[in-house]
């Protein structure tokens, strides 16, 4: 995953580095380095996160205005400092910045060990830049041409960003599989893995294709190749990102940030789509896709993590509402299955980021057998809106929590609108039903809000359980998905081990864990599951298990069996999740700040996930 950021022109280079590595390091921080070259070239580098770097450079010359920095999530060997990037070619001459994998490293590093180059690192990149080190030495070719020969090379994944002690006034940058944005300002250019780090310096923007290669120099000019050596016309595209979206606003935590702007990210994302007025839905990105959908004998949705269970909360709405048999797929077991795909299936792509490797490549699996691709992502210009012929955009605004809240709402909202849209256009709902869930719908970020005023309750609820070291969720139906998204919530920040289930499934084996030690989690807000719901309570209870229940305003039932309850608004059972999530998702906040816990960037997890 990793971030990366480069910069050349006649700024300092540091300071614009070190804070696009800031807004970067969602996307890892296992380490952190920047390069720069001012006559000499100094690289700085460190495990840890971007400040440890600034800690580490701080009396160091800084001084430059050519510079490229990383922040690693670490693929090839352990997050230390000689792992860290950026890394120096064998003579020092060449220094690069690397996101992604190069999976056939190792014949690449044994040929070099055979010519003598010794490595110091265990990292795939270093032997990515002493190949382009060999190429350029022994061909007697420029450092872009040694750069193009190289990734005709490699197999795998790269964004990389390159530059040689030699020449200040160029910086190299490609990519493959791994994004990057080319701000493109007066005499001088922004790279990054996304916009964040550009934004407030420019809002032209380039986003390199796959297997592209920009040269970009001081003077101002830009050069783009594909890798096969074809000139591209750069395509400058106007950036939509408001920079305030990008800090934390007076919250201690993004996470706590985005899980308040809800209310305002669902109604962003029903936006000139929802119109309850006039009682009509139109996500304007499939109109021409509804056909497809029409048709359908299939739909298969393939996300991963949170993506995930919002496309199972999709699978309960599509066959209810619209009648279409789905299919809910992880992207990496759907794309090494050999599945069977048919030219009139159509398939939900969902990835906050619109990078997810996995999803990705289902995507293309999916494309080359003939198959509808739709893509539904968060992030606007990203890899997968451009893989998909159609799609909506989410428009919650930049996700930096590494565990995602508002996406998920986000996500769960546009896919209600879509399986609303195809309804009506299949006409397999009354208009009356139809009208019904619009107005339901349109007033659903009010309902929201309603559950965040509760925040002071969750919170003393997330003190009695902060030392549980198991958890267990259940909800059914529609609201089975959101007991697992609870328990991945709780399990990603908090480190507690939590496991998510479908309530009738709980006597079938996570009984026998229920013990007077073990808080379950129940969504029992009214529907058509609510009677078998209690019963499920009750069991738990003979087994003397601490229930901790989502329950609809005003129910009397769960709130004299459970230990506690959290009331959340009355809503129709098909948007339930949008609500019944969120004192899940601030459940796991406090429980996770209670301990300690890093909430913004937990261990080992990256927000991004751009390898497979
Ligand atoms: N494969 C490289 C490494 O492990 C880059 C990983 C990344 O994308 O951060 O260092």
């Amino acid at each position: 995953m990793c971030g990366i950021v480069g910069y050349i022109g006649d700024k300092e280079a540091y300071p614009i580095i070190i804070k696009g590595l800031h807004r970067l390091e969602y996307r890892g921080y296992d380490s952190a380095g920047v390069a720069l070259l001012n006559g000499s070239l100094n690289v700085y580098k460190c495990k840890g996160k971007v400040s440890d770097l600034e800690t580490f450079a701080k009396e160091k010359d800084k001084k430059g205005n050519i510079g490229i920095g990383h922040t690693r999530w670490a693929t090839h060997g352990e997050p230390n400092d000689v792992n860290a990037h950026p890394h120096c070619s064998q003579s020092g001459d060449i220094v690069l910045i690397h996101n992604g994998i190069i999976e056939n490293y190792a014949p690449i590093k044994q040929e070099l060990k055979k010519r003598s180059y010794v490595f110091k690192s265990e990292t795939d990149t270093e032997v990515l830049v002493n190949l382009i080190e060999d190429i350029k030495k022994n061909e007697s070719v420029s450092l872009f041409e040694a750069v193009r020969i190289a990734l005709n090379q490699v197999v795998g994944a790269y964004a990389i960003v390159v530059f040689e002690k030699s020449n200040p006034d160029e910086l190299i940058a490609a990519k493959k599989g791994s994004p990057l944005v080319i701000g493109v300002g007066e005499k001088e250019f922004f790279i990054g893995s996304d916009a964040t780090p550009i934004v407030e310096y420019t809002k032209n923007v380039i986003y390199l294709e796959d297997e592209e290669i920009a040269v970009l120099k001081r003077s101002g000019e830009i050069k783009i190749k594909t890798i096969k050596n074809k000139a591209k016309t750069p395509y400058i595209e106007e950036l939509e990102m408001k920079l305030d979206t990008l800090e934390k606003g007076g919250f201690p935590h993004f996470m706590l940030k985005e899980i308040y702007e809800q209310p305002r990210s669902i109604k962003d994302s029903m936006r000139g789509r929802l119109n309850a007025t006039k009682g009509t839905v139109n996500l304007g990105g499939i109109a021409d896709y509804e056909k497809a959908f029409v048709n359908a004998k299939r739909i298969i949705i393939i996300g991963c993590g949170t993506s995930w269970h919002a496309g199972l909360v999709a699978e309960y709405l599509f066959e209810d509402l619209a009648r279409i048999p789905v299919e809910v797929e992880y992207a990496s077991e759907f794309r090494y299955r050999n599945p069977v795909i048919h030219e009139d299936d159509v398939v939900i792509a969902i990835s906050q980021s619109g990078e997810t490797a996995d999803t990705l490549a289902a995507i293309e699996l999916a494309k080359s057998k003939g198959a509808t691709i739709i893509g539904i992502c968060n992030v606007v210009g990203s890899s997968i809106p451009r893989a998909t012929h159609a799609g909506s955009y989410t428009h919650a605004g930049p996700e930096i929590g590494v565990a995602s809240t508002k996406a998920f709402t986000a996500q769960i909202t546009i896919l209600t609108l879509m399986a609303l849209q195809i309804a009506q256009a299949k006409g397999t709902l009354s208009r009356t039903k139809f009208h019904e869930l619009i107005n339901e719908l349109n007033v659903i970020p009010e309902k929201v809000q309603a559950v965040l005023e509760r925040n002071k309750e969750i919170e003393a609820i997330a003190k009695i359980y902060k030392d549980a070291r198991n958890a267990l969720y259940l909800g059914r139906g529609y609201t089975f998905p959101v007991a697992l998204e609870g328990a991945l919530k709780l399990k990603e920040i908090s480190y507690i081990h939590a496991e998510g289930y479908p309530a009738a499934e709980m006597k079938h084996g996570p009984i026998a864990l229920i013990d007077e030690n073990m808080p379950v989690f129940v969504i029992a807000t009214q529907g058509t599951s609510y009677e078998k719901v209690v019963s499920n309570i009750q069991e738990v209870k003979a087994r003397k298990g601490k229930i901790i229940a989502v329950v609809t305003e005003g129910d009397t039932v769960v709130k004299g069996l459970a230990d506690y309850t959290i009331e959340v608004p009355q809503a129709d059972e098909h948007l339930v999740p949008l609500i019944a999530v969120i004192p899940l998702q601030l459940l796991s906040y406090h429980v996770a700040v209670m301990r300690g816990c890093n909430v913004d960037q937990p261990r080992n997890l990256a927000k991004s996930v751009t390898v497979e």
